[in-house]
């Protein structure tokens, strides 16, 4: 893998201000295979000082050139896509058709999404007497997580370029390679210097000196509730916006008059997906008490299907707190029914696919966010109870309602409290707004909704 040992910022790749670099390891075998510069609190000061002497200018260019430009990304991202999918693979440890099918293709999506948002959206509009320009909030400082590596980072840098805003972006430390090869796409694209900045890093460090740096309007955060919580209280401190996507502990509700077989396999492999690393991830699958031992037997076996499909987890430390999660549903006493806290393998990040049944509420697998390929089957006696359960967390990021009538299950999909639920299976929509109730989050991204997250509004009176 190719490896810049510069920091992206003011338009070229610089020497970094420190010596201290950061190893890229392969979590499928542990190889080092790339090393990045750990950026310090004065990168990142470089860096806001940049995107803020950047700002006038991106803000003031017509919202049809910034719609050029992300049209510009789009078709350098789809030009690397085999290149981006091979690095994330090498970071994550993803299998490369998921990489190519999933962490290549939905940043693409995403692009387009937002160039032709730019293109369209009503920046100006009268109200009465007044006209309200939608201005850009400023300089965005992003921190993004490692698991979904390109999405999160497209997902705030396109709207936050659409807005006009410009970008400050802190990577995970696990997958940084990802984030420089999208600074060359965004080079490539001919974004103007200064807009999107790079410093790769740690979170303790450059990462907090970009969340607290006075310079940035909007922090937009996507990882851990507890990273996420010191970050919303200092932006509260400093009186800035701050954006949060957080964890989950998602839903996905059988209903009795649902196909069972159909709602169980795809609840399995929602969980399954990317090894469990997914913040909407449907961990708690719920049903009848008539139809349990079924759907218990049914995602045993899809489960064992698994077994050598998923990657391994991005580092040995998530492998071992996915692991301690599992020893922790055996002691609380659930059900182990495919998998368990042996690695499957003795070289990489691997944890076996696994399923809990007779898992109920007050447990720790229950309410905690694992971040691994692990499902909780709980079983309820009647929708009241269901409804209960699925609202039963401090979380509400998504979720599932499967039902044999779809008015049914849109229904019960009303009275949940969480911020995206999919009916009898419905696909993945780059439009549709992202984002929490209740701890899983502040505020929204894809979309309309993602974009306006990063303006602000100015009414002039007439
Ligand atoms: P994390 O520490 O919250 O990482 C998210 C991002 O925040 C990374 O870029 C991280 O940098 C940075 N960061 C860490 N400490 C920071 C600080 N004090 N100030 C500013 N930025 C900071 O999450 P993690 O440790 O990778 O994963 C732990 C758990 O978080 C997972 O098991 C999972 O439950 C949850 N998680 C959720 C999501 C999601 O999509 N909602 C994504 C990832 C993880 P470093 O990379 O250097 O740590
Ligand atoms: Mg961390």
């Amino acid at each position: 893998m190719k490896a810049h040992d510069g920091m992206y910022i003011d338009g070229a790749w610089r020497d970094a201000d420190g010596r201290d670099a950061i190893d890229v390891v392969n979590p499928a075998d542990g190889q080092v295979i790339g090393q990045v510069p750990a950026g310090t609190a004065l990168d990142v000061d470089t860096a806001v000082r940049a995107a803020r002497a950047a700002l006038p200018g991106w803000s003031a260019t017509p919202p049809a050139e910034r719609a050029a430009r992300l049209s510009a990304l789009r078709d350098v991202l789809v030009a690397r896509k085999d290149e981006i999918a091979e690095t994330i693979t090498a970071e994550l440890g993803s299998p490369l058709k998921f990489s190519q099918a999933v962490h290549a293709a939905a940043p693409i999506a995403v692009a387009s999404s937002y160039a032709e948002l730019a293109a369209t959206y009503a920046f100006e509009e009268k109200v009465g007497n007044s006209v309200v320009h939608h201005e850009p909030i400023g300089v965005v400082g992003a921190i993004t997580p490692w698991n979904y590596p390109l999405h999160q980072i497209v997902a705030k840098v396109a709207p936050a370029l659409a807005a006009g805003c410009t970008i400050v972006l802190k990577p995970a430390e696990d997958t940084p390679l990802t984030a420089q090869l999208f600074a060359e796409a965004v080079h490539e694209a001919g974004v103007p210097a200064g807009v999107f900045n790079l410093v790769t890093g740690l979170g303790p460090v450059a990462g907090q000196a970009l969340a607290e740096h006075p310079g940035v309007d909007l922090v937009s955060f996507t990882g851990s509730t507890a990273v996420g919580r010191r970050i919303g209280a200092a932006a509260g401190a400093a009186v800035k916006r701050v954006a949060l996507e957080l964890g989950g502990k998602s839903a996905n509700v059988i209903l009795p008059s649902a196909d069972l077989a159909k709602a169980v396999n795809v609840g399995v492999a929602n969980v399954m997906s990317n090894s469990g690393q997914t913040c909407s991830a449907w961990t708690r699958m719920l049903v009848h008490r008539d139809q349990y031992d079924e759907a218990v037997a049914l995602a045993a076996e899809a489960a064992a299907k698994y077994g050598d499909r998923i990657g391994p987890l991005v580092n040995a430390k998530q492998q071992e707190r996915v692991r301690g999660y599992i020893e922790k549903g055996v002691a609380e006493g659930a059900r182990l029914v495919a998998g368990g806290p042996e690695a499957p393998r003795e070289e990489g990040c691997y944890v076996s696919p696994t399923v809990f049944a007779d898992v109920t509420e007050d447990m720790t697998i229950a309410q905690e966010e694992i971040f691994g390929p692990v499902l909780s089957i709980l079983r309820y006696d009647d929708e009241e109870e269901a409804l209960r359960i699925a609202n039963g967390t401090v979380y509400g990021l998504a979720g599932a309602v499967w039902a044999g009538d779809e008015a049914e299950a849109v229904a019960f999909a009303r009275r949940m409290d969480t911020g995206q639920v999919d009916i009898n299976g419905g696909r993945f929509n780059p439009l549709a707004p992202f984002g929490g109730y209740k701890q899983s989050g502040v505020g929204r991204e894809l979309g309309l909704h993602g974009l306006t997250e990063y303006l602000q509004t100015k009414s002039l009176q007439f």
